[in-house]
Order: structure tokens, then C-alpha cells, then sequence
């Protein structure tokens, strides 16, 4: 017999294979998976936040650059970001999935070891979902719920003048790490292609960030140049970003000057590296100058006021959201 495909065990039988160890936060459960919806308790004192994110196959990744359990890991990621950039925990997760009934068996299961994963890793409930067949590749939707201590959530309108621009850890790996593999020279640079497959959600740091006191916050999914206008559009405010300070890892900078590209591009206008950019108080920043994953890369100069402008090479230039954009010609 061959490998089993989707279309061998059906929907009642695929769900039966991957229900299992769903529960990473019992004492939220009141109605666990199963049942037509799942029944969860939040404590006192906090507010809930929710989001959605979709990977389209073809467009999110391929079979060729991501394995099932990285696009797993990959969903959950994207989701849980979403509550980071809000300085919120999450907590529960659904997700609907449409696959071809040629799909194996194998990759579905895969792809639920990776999302429970992520999920174990952030203590994530996963709470349910839905299945349906696609007539052409794979379409995955996560939605996360989350929790923040009652009006505490930090947003992207917030941010003021005289605030510093900080971003956390490094920007630009994920897009180098597709780039390697899409040059086929993967294996050369593990780290990178790590952080395209598999980012990690800055839910820690999106606490530490808002008790700190910051004013506006966003994950970094479309590439920096993006994220920062977001900020500045919503908050009604002009930025000033130092180009030299924006925090490059090391492997980005060497497999950049191997092939000879701008390491600031991948920074600027790659996206999917998951960590958080925002702003806050130079006073307010003082308390967690110590971390060291957390950098200085700018000022909020103006409010009311509008745009991004880099400083790069000496000159100031208007630095136009650039990342991705699915309709974009
Ligand atoms: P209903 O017909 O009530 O919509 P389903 O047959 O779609 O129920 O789902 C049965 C149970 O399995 C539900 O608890 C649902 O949340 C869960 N479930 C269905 N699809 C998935 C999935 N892709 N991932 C996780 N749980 C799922
Ligand atoms: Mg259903």
C-alpha cells in the first residue's frame, strides 16, 4: 500500500488523528475541543484581544522552502506576534484549513506537531478548528485570542514626540533566509534559514515593553519601512530613523556581502522576522536599556506631523513603506 493521503481517512478521520495534546493552559478550559465550539475562561482584570492570519501556499511558502512542521511552527508564530505587538499574552488558538485530498496524510500531521509546538513553547491552547478540501493548494487561517491586563493593550496610535524608536533583536534574517534558499545555498547559512522557518513571537519582550510604558507598538511582519509608517500614520507623527543603528545580526551583514546586496534592504522591506518595533519615553526607555535585545534606532520629532525619514550616508531621505503588499503592481 501507498502512503495514506487526506482523501484515505477523510475529515472525521483526520480530525480524530490530530486532536491530541491541545490543551497547554488547563485551568482556561471549561468545554475543550470536540464539542461545536470550545468554552474558555479568562481571569478578572483583563481585556481580550484577537487577531487573524492567514499562509497561503505559493504565496506565504512552498513545499520547497518550508517543511510542514515549519509551517506549523510558522502559523502559530504569525498569530501569537499579533498579540506581542498589543503587549498581550495568547492564549487560545483555532484554525481553519483547506488542503487537497492528494495531500499525505504525513504532512498534516507534521504540520500539527509544528503548531503544537509553537504552541507548547508560548503555552497556547489550541481550541478547535475546521477542515475543508481546496482544489488547489493549501490554505492556512489562524485566529488567536489574547489577554492584557484591562486598558493596558499598547497600540500603534500612541506614540508622541520626543519618543525614542527601539527595535527588538534583529531585522532583515528572515528575508536573507529565504534569499539563501531560494539561491539554493540553505545549508550554508542554518541560523538565518532557521529564523525565515521558524520566527519566534516576542511575547516577553511585548510585556516587558508595555510595563515599561511604551507608547506605540507593532510586530515586525512586512519589513520595517512598513511597520514604522504604520506607527507614524496612525499616531499622526514624523519619525527620524539613524540607518546605521538599525540592529543587523552578524550573519546577516556576512551573507549580504557575499552576494553583494544591501543587508538594510532585507531590514527595510523583508519582513516575517516577528520581532517588535515601537516607540517610547526616553525617561521610560532608561529603565530597560539593559536589555540588550532592545535598540535605538530613532526619534519621534514631530506631532502632529507625517512620514519616515532615514538618515543614510549623511542624507535624509523619505522612507516609503516598501514591505510586502499582496496587491501591489
Ligand atoms: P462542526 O460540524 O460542529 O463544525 P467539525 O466536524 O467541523 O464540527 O469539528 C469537530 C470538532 O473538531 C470541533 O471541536 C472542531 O473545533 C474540531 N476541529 C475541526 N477541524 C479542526 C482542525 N482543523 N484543527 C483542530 N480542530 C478541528
Ligand atoms: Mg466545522
Amino acid at each position: 500500500m501507498g502512503e495514506l493521503l487526506v482523501d484515505d481517512v477523510g475529515e472525521f478521520g483526520l480530525i480524530r488523528r490530530i486532536m491530541h495534546d491541545f490543551i497547554f493552559r488547563p485551568d482556561m478550559i471549561v468545554v475543550g475541543p470536540g464539542d461545536d465550539g470550545a468554552v474558555y475562561r479568562t481571569p478578572e482584570g483583563y481585556d481580550q484581544v484577537i487577531s487573524t492570519d492567514t499562509m497561503v501556499e505559493g504565496i506565504h511558502f512552498t513545499k520547497d522552502t518550508m517543511g510542514p512542521f515549519d509551517v506549523g511552527y510558522h502559523l502559530g508564530a504569525s498569530n501569537f506576534s499579533d498579540m506581542a505587538a498589543m503587549g498581550a499574552e495568547a492564549v487560545g488558538f483555532v484554525l481553519s484549513i483547506a488542503l487537497p485530498g492528494s495531500l499525505p496524510l504525513s504532512w498534516v500531521e507534521s504540520f500539527y506537531d509544528g503548531l503544537r509546538a509553537c504552541c507548547r513553547e508560548f503555552r497556547v491552547n489550541l481550541l478547535g478548528g475546521d477542515v475543508t478540501g481546496s482544489p488547489k493548494g493549501l490554505i492556512l487561517t489562524g485566529t488567536v485570542t489574547g489577554m492584557v491586563p484591562k486598558g493596558k493593550a499598547v497600540t500603534r496610535s500612541g506614540a508622541q514626540k520626543g519618543d525614542i524608536v527601539f527595535v527588538t533583536g534583529t531585522a532583515g534574517d528572515s528575508a536573507a533566509g529565504l534569499y539563501a534558499l531560494l539561491q539554493g545555498m540553505g545549508d550554508k547559512w542554518p541560523s538565518l534559514v532557521e529564523r525565515h522557518r521558524r520566527p519566534k513571537p516576542q511575547i516577553s519582550l511585548g510585556i516587558l515593553l508595555r510595563e515599561a510604558g511604551a507608547h506605540g507598538l507593532n510586530d515586525i511582519s512586512d519589513g520595517l519601512s512598513r511597520e514604522w509608517n504604520e506607527i507614524a500614520s496612525s499616531s499622526g507623527v514624523e519619525m527620524e530613523i539613524d540607518a546605521e543603528k538599525v540592529p543587523l545580526s552578524s550573519d546577516v551583514k556576512a551573507l549580504a556581502e557575499k552576494v553583494s546586496v544591501d543587508p538594510l534592504a532585507w531590514a527595510l522591506n523583508g519582513g516575517e522576522d516577528y520581532q517588535l518595533t515601537g516607540t517610547i519615553s526616553p525617561s521610560d526607555f532608561d529603565t530597560i536599556k539593559e536589555e540588550t535585545s532592545i535598540t535605538p534606532v530613532g526619534r519621534v520629532v514631530k506631532k502632529p506631523g507625517k512620514g519616515v525619514y532615514l538618515y543614510h550616508h549623511g542624507r535624509k531621505e523619505l522612507l516609503e513603506a516598501r514591505g510586502f503588499d499582496h496587491f501591489e503592481k
